[in-house]
Parts: C-alpha cells; sequence; structure tokens
C-alpha cells in the first residue's frame, strides 16, 4: 500500500498489505482475547481509552500534520478535526457507564419476580473506515466498541491510513491489547476479506456503492450491521431569511472541499431572496483562499481523491448541457504547478434533471435553485434517495418546525447545517444508510441485550 501526499504527488508512506491469511490470523487472536478484555471492570476499559485521548492531546499538532499530509484536508481543518474529536470521546467516556448498566424494569416482591435487561458485547466486529473524518468516523466506532467490552478489526480507509496505523499505535500504547485491536492494511480486497470472517458485527462507513456490496456480502448472516453512506444534503432559505445566512451556508457546501458526509449539496432560495442570497454566497466563495494544505491560511487544498475530479467536471458538464449557468469554477485547477485541486464552483439555474442536484458530489461544489414556496421547497428536499441531513432557515420557528418534520433526513437542522454532535444520534435514511453512532444509541449499537426473567420462587 502506497500513501501519496495529494497536493505535490510524492510518496510518504509505503506498507506491506495485510495478506488474506494474515486477516484470518488477527480475527483468531481477536476472538481468543476478547472474554478477557470484556472481564475486565469497565473502569480500567475507560481508563484505557482516557489514556488513549491524553496520547491525542500529546500529540495532536504531530497527528493534524499527518492529516493533512496524506488527504490535503487544510491544516486548520485537521487541528479543528482532533480538537473535535475530544469531546466526542469525554461524551463515550461520561456515558458508557450508565449506558451499559442492567436496568431493573419489572421488581414484584409478591410474585417473587424481577425482569432485568442486561447488556453483552457483541464479540469481533469490524469496522471499516472511510478517508474524510477518519477521526471522527473512526472513534464513532473503536471508542464505544472497545469500551463496551468488544474487540476490533479496524480497516482504515487507504487514503488515510498513516492516521489509522497512528490510532493504532495510540490505543496500543494506551493499554489496548494488540489481539484486541488490530489494524488491517489494504484497499476493498482487505476490506472484503475481513467480511468474510466470522465476526459478530459490521460498522461501515463510506459510500452507497460499497454499502450496498457489503450489505449483499452479509446477506443472511444474521449479524447486527451499520452502514453510514452518503448524502445529498439540502438546505431550504425561506423568504424570512436574512440573505446574511450564505456566508455559513457557504462553509457547510465548502468546509473540507465539500468532503463531508454531511456537506450542503443542494440548496434552495425562495425567490423574494435569490437575487441577494446569491450575490452574498458568491462574495463568500471569492473569499476562500485555494492552495498549499499546510498553510493556516488555506480553506481549500487539493482533492484527496483525484479521482473525484472527474466526478466533478463531469457533473459540471450534465448540468451546463441541461442549461445551468457557472456563477465560480467549474474546473479543475492546480497549485504551484501541481494539479489536484477543484475551483470551488457554484451553478445556478439547476433543476432535478441534473445529476449535480441529484448524486453525490462530495466536492467544492454546489447548486443554487429558485424556489416559488415552501411546499415546493420541501418536496424537492425529499426528492432524493438519500436522507442523512436537511436544513430550513427561517425566522420562524414554528414554520421551520412544520417543514423539517415532513423532510426525511436523519438530521434536521433550523439555522444551522453541516453539524454533528456527540449527544445527538447520526443516522441516515434511504441511501444513506441504517443504524446510528454517537448519542446513548451509539454505545449500546455495540452490545447485544439479554432479557433476565428471575423467579426466587
Ligand atoms: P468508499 O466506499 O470508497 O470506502 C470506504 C471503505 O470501504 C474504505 O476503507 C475501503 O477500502 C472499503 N471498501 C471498499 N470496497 C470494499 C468492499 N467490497 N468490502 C469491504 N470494504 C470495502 O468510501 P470513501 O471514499 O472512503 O468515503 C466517502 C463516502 O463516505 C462518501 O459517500 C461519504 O458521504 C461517506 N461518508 C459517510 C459518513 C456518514 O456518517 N454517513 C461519514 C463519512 C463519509
Amino acid at each position: 500500500m502506497k500513501v501519496h501526499n495529494p497536493a505535490d504527488g510524492s510518496l510518504i508512506n509505503e506498507v506491506p498489505d495485510t495478506s488474506v491469511e494474515e486477516v484470518g490470523t488477527a480475527f483468531a487472536a481477536a476472538a481468543a482475547a476478547q472474554a478477557d478484555w470484556a472481564a475486565r471492570p469497565l473502569i480500567e476499559r475507560i481508563d484505557i481509552l482516557r489514556k488513549f485521548r491524553a496520547g491525542v492531546v500529546y500529540r495532536l499538532e504531530e497527528l493534524a500534520d499527518m492529516l493533512t499530509e496524506e488527504t490535503g484536508k487544510a491544516i486548520s481543518q485537521s487541528r479543528n478535526e482532533l480538537n473535535g474529536l475530544l469531546p466526542r470521546i469525554d461524551f463515550f467516556l461520561d456515558h458508557v457507564e450508565s449506558a451499559l448498566a442492567d436496568e431493573t424494569v419489572l421488581e414484584d416482591a409478591d410474585a417473587g419476580l424481577v425482569e432485568v435487561i442486561a447488556r453483552e458485547p457483541l464479540g469481533v466486529i469490524a469496522n471499516i473506515s472511510a478517508w474524510n473524518y477518519p477521526w471522527f468516523v473512526g472513534s464513532n466506532v473503536f471508542v464505544p466498541g472497545l469500551l463496551a467490552g468488544n474487540a476490533v478489526l479496524y480497516k482504515p480507509s487507504e487514503f488515510a491510513l498513516n492516521t489509522g496505523l497512528a490510532i493504532g499505535d495510540l490505543l496500543w500504547s494506551a493499554g489496548v491489547p494488540r489481539e484486541v485491536f488490530a489494524v488491517l492494511v489494504g484497499g476493498g480486497e482487505v476490506g472484503a476479506a475481513l467480511l468474510d470472517q466470522p465476526v459478530d458485527g459490521v460498522f461501515f462507513t463510506g459510500s452507497y456503492g460499497t454499502g450496498r456490496r457489503i450489505a449483499e456480502q452479509l446477506a443472511g448472516r444474521m449479524i447486527p450491521m451499520q452502514l453510514e453512506l452518503g448524502g445529498k444534503d439540502p438546505v431550504y432559505v425561506a423568504s424570512d431569511a436574512d440573505p446574511a445566512v450564505a456566508e455559513g451556508l457557504a462553509d457547510g457546501a465548502f468546509y473540507n472541499n465539500g468532503q463531508s458526509c454531511c456537506s450542503v449539496e443542494r440548496i434552495y432560495v425562495h425567490a423574494s431572496i435569490y437575487d441577494a442570497f446569491v450575490e452574498r454566497f458568491v462574495a463568500t466563495v471569492d473569499g476562500f483562499v485555494l492552495g498549499d494544505p499546510t498553510n493556516p491560511d488555506t480553506y481549500l487544498g487539493p482533492l484527496t481523491r483525484p479521482q473525484q475530479i472527474e466526478v466533478l467536471a463531469s457533473q459540471v458538464a450534465d448540468a451546463v448541457t441541461l442549461g445551468a449557468t457557472v456563477l465560480r469554477g467549474g474546473t479543475p485547477t492546480d497549485h504551484d504547478g501541481h494539479a489536484g485541486w477543484f475551483a470551488p464552483t457554484v451553478l445556478v439555474d439547476v433543476n432535478h434533471d441534473m445529476a449535480v442536484m441529484r448524486d453525490e458530489s462530495f466536492g467544492p461544489m454546489i447548486g443554487i435553485q429558485r424556489v416559488g414556496s415552501d411546499d415546493e421547497a420541501v418536496a424537492l428536499m425529499n426528492d432524493t434517495e438519500f436522507g442523512l441531513t436537511a436544513g430550513v432557515y427561517t425566522s420562524d420557528a414554528d414554520r421551520a418546525r412544520r417543514m423539517l418534520a415532513e423532510v426525511n433526513a436523519g438530521s434536521v437542522y433550523w439555522n444551522c447545517c453541516d453539524r454533528v454532535s456527540p449527544r445527538l444520534p447520526w443516522s441516515g435514511r434511504g441511501h444513506s444508510g441504517i443504524g446510528s453512532t454517537l448519542s446513548v444509541m451509539g454505545i449500546t449499537a455495540f452490545t447485544k441485550p439479554k432479557a433476565w426473567h428471575r423467579r426466587s420462587r
């Protein structure tokens, strides 16, 4: 496995792929070690994960540099990801004890009957991860998974391998046994080999296409499977919104180069404020600094995967053929003689015949469509196979509540966007996936319930 820096194409690491035999050995070792790990008092596992957190804090600058080097993420945003990881870990550390505690649901002294819900770890789980926020999406699984007493076989994305290896080092140094957390190196074929093992649960973050393949591979296995997949997240700006919200929405669309599962991917604006909104939006985009991702002022580095440039260019071509206007960008671009960037792209005169309004762009691109009413906006927001997030900007709380109640998405936002909270479940609908991470549900997801019926006489 070769790791390249997307900003200049240089080779930054070369690591042998994990072979199919090694995947089997890792599974067998994990299966043998898991019961001991689960039998430790919870406080020991909490202490170990707390040491892992301390390790992240200690190495934060180096880990941010590493993430920027291998993904092209702007350095300020790499630091944000690592800093944002800390409250997520804290949430899990603070809530794991109550989430895993036995719950007595009936105590009937007369009948001598007690009913209790207990929670047991799943066993050995597979964690197959994406590259766009490797710290976030990985830790949503391995932190609660390990705390709940599971062994984790972690397959980081081939585009964030160095970070994946660093996660292993940090967990092992903190005291997680090597058998209980293993890092498997490779691309899709190593992921598929991992799923051929008799794992007890599968937790995947990535594209709909891969998620579907995984669901097909697991059909009939009767094991828990969570899939956190892509999105085509819409936002509606209603007639009573301040056009200045364009600034926050431009950030929601272009942050991390638009490579976020919950990036704003399409915007509907009421005709009465459309012109003012678009003017403000474009002015914000004009202020984005594109260039060397190690520069603290840079907002847009290179795309992590050069292949995505073709997807973006073809969405622009399709939209233009069908009548769209390119207000900004629309083409691949370079920096210091190196290819790999895509100019931040704003398309208007768009409609739902165009791929840019239907398919995930996963890049620095947005379509802005004029609408005539709230009902039209809701219908367009729901005209998708995805269902990750959706937002409404309005000064009227009732109006927002009414519209968002009708939108089919796992997370809904009033006057905000592109936001994830450790306290709330993160879940998708339709092609955006199944299952929830984060929140207390994202702890119990790593357990199976056991219902105790205890009759003393
Ligand atoms: P991807 O589907 O290409 O790859 C994801 C992972 O799956 C990688 O580790 C890859 O090696 C592995 N893989 C590929 N083929 C496999 C197979 N047949 N069997 C097992 N594993 C296989 O996705 P990506 O490019 O890494 O990530 C981008 C996608 O992830 C976007 O669609 C984005 O929206 C989505 N995403 C979703 C969330 C969420 O929380 N819903 C979060 C981050 C990213």
